[in-house]
């Protein structure tokens, strides 16, 4: 069937956009050209979102997160309209269609630990944003925090939290047609030219496509890196990327719902957690200091300062029977001096090759915006097929995971 579809196809291609990397950034970008009648194919080595974006939280955040230090920071100005551009687009009136995806809740919360510093934090964030987190009363609480004692304030964001692979699949379903999976670098070869890239040819399924491009976006995460050291030194040395890794906890049992922050003396989060899966066996994704803190730590180690951190943070809920796993992923930004997060998306272009990093699923839209900016003014040259057959959506790390530990 594959065969069928690719020998029907021409072998030379020519559009408007090369996108290469399917996660949220090439597939949010790859939306937008089309919309605004440019021509794209992209090309993902994988499963659209492996990486990165299905290992994300889900968190379309407004920056509040960013405020926990007590001040409203660059990083805050950057995220706080993304809210209400993702939830126009999750009602089908936005810039990309999101109707087919789904938020698992319309709210993130903030919590805060027993004692007086994380509840003076608690007040610091709330006065440092402009949306200000609403203090929840305590019959209005999700069912997570009802046996929480009187200490633990509770606040509400205004931070849908989506389910990712959804996100992924709405855009993809929409264009699969132009998406085009082969693994790199054995079906992707790239050729230099003198403006950057030349042109590409991917192999599918025994057949090599030549696709020229007006421009070449890079969206591949980690593999941007792979793209720029075989793009050569003068490009590499122009364009740096930094990973930040993460050693994220998962568990699973017969847990409640929970979306939110762990917030006490310190600019990061103690914990974020995030929830999937129905009642009696729901996991719970665990990030925030203990991810960034447990990364020099084996498995079980992490493991072991996970289960201490959750009996301080949520001392009432009951954690007998629940099973963990660990994940390893690294975040992956444009470099900053020191290795700090980036207050934005990092957008770089170098001839006609455009590389982008999100650093935030949130940031996506401005991602692609700031991308369009580099793109001609107009389309010259109609979309073409490339015979494709899609790309499938990587599963999230829990369904991947084999091995659960008491
Ligand atoms: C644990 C974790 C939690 C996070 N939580 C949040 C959150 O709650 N909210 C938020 O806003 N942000 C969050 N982030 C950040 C967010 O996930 C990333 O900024 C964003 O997903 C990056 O998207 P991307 O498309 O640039 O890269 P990726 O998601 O890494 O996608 C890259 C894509 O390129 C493909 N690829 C790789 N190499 C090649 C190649 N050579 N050729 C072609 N394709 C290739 C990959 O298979 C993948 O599909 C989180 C990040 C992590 C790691």
């Amino acid at each position: 069937m594959i065969r069928a579809m690719v020998e029907s196809v021409d072998a030379n291609v020519q559009v408007d956009a090369v996108i290469f990397g399917g996660g949220i950034a090439g597939l949010w970008t790859l939306a937008r050209l089309r919309q605004l009648g440019y021509s794209a194919v992209l090309i993902e080595a994988r499963a659209l979102g492996s990486g990165q974006t299905i290992a994300s939280q889900g968190i379309i955040h407004g920056g509040v997160k960013y405020a926990l230090g007590g001040a409203a920071g660059r990083e805050s100005a950057a995220i706080r309209d993304m809210p209400a551009i993702w939830r126009a687009c999750l009602e089908g009136r936005g810039e990309v269609d999101l109707s087919a995806a789904r938020a698992l809740s319309e709210r993130c919360y903030l919590w805060t630990t027993p004692g007086f510093g994380s509840r003076l934090m608690g007040l610091a964030a709330s006065r440092a944003i402009r949306a200000t987190p609403d203090r929840v009363e305590i019959d209005d609480r999700p069912a997570v925090f009802r046996d929480a004692p009187k200490s633990v304030d509770v606040y509400g964001l205004d931070e849908p939290v989506l389910d990712v692979a959804t996100v992924l699949s709405a855009i993809a379903d929409a264009h699969g047609e132009v998406i085009v999976r082969a693994r790199f670098p054995e079906n992707v070869r790239l050729l230099r030219g003198e403006r950057g890239v030349e042109r590409v040819f991917v192999t599918v399924d025994g057949c090599e496509v030549e696709i020229t491009g007006e421009r070449y976006v890079f969206c591949a995460g980690a593999g941007n890196m792979e793209y720029l050291s075989r793009l050569g030194p003068a490009m590499a040395g122009f364009v740096r990327a930094q990973r930040r890794p993460l050693h994220m906890v998962m568990a699973r049992g017969d847990l409640p719902e929970l979306f939110g922050h762990a917030i006490g003396a310190s600019s990061t989060p103690l914990a974020t957690i995030t929830s999937a899966g129905e009642n009696g066996d729901r996991v719970w994704w665990i990030g925030g200091r203990v991810a960034e803190e447990g990364v020099a730590r084996e498995p079980d180690a992490q493991i072991e300062a996970a289960r201490e951190e959750l009996a301080k943070l949520l001392p009432w809920v009951e954690l007998a029977g629940v099973r963990f796993a660990t994940w390893r992923v690294d975040r992956v930004e444009g470099a900053q001096a020191g290795g700090k997060r980036p207050a934005g998306p990092i957008v770089r272009e170098v001839g006609n090759a455009i590389f982008c990093w999100p650093t935030k699923l949130a940031l996506a839209p401005r991602a692609a915006e700031e991308i369009l900016e580099h793109m001609p003014a107009d389309s010259a040259h109609a979309q073409a097929g490339v015979g494709s057959a899609g790309a499938p959506v990587s599963d999230p790390p829990w369904a991947e995971q084999r091995e659960w530990r008491a």
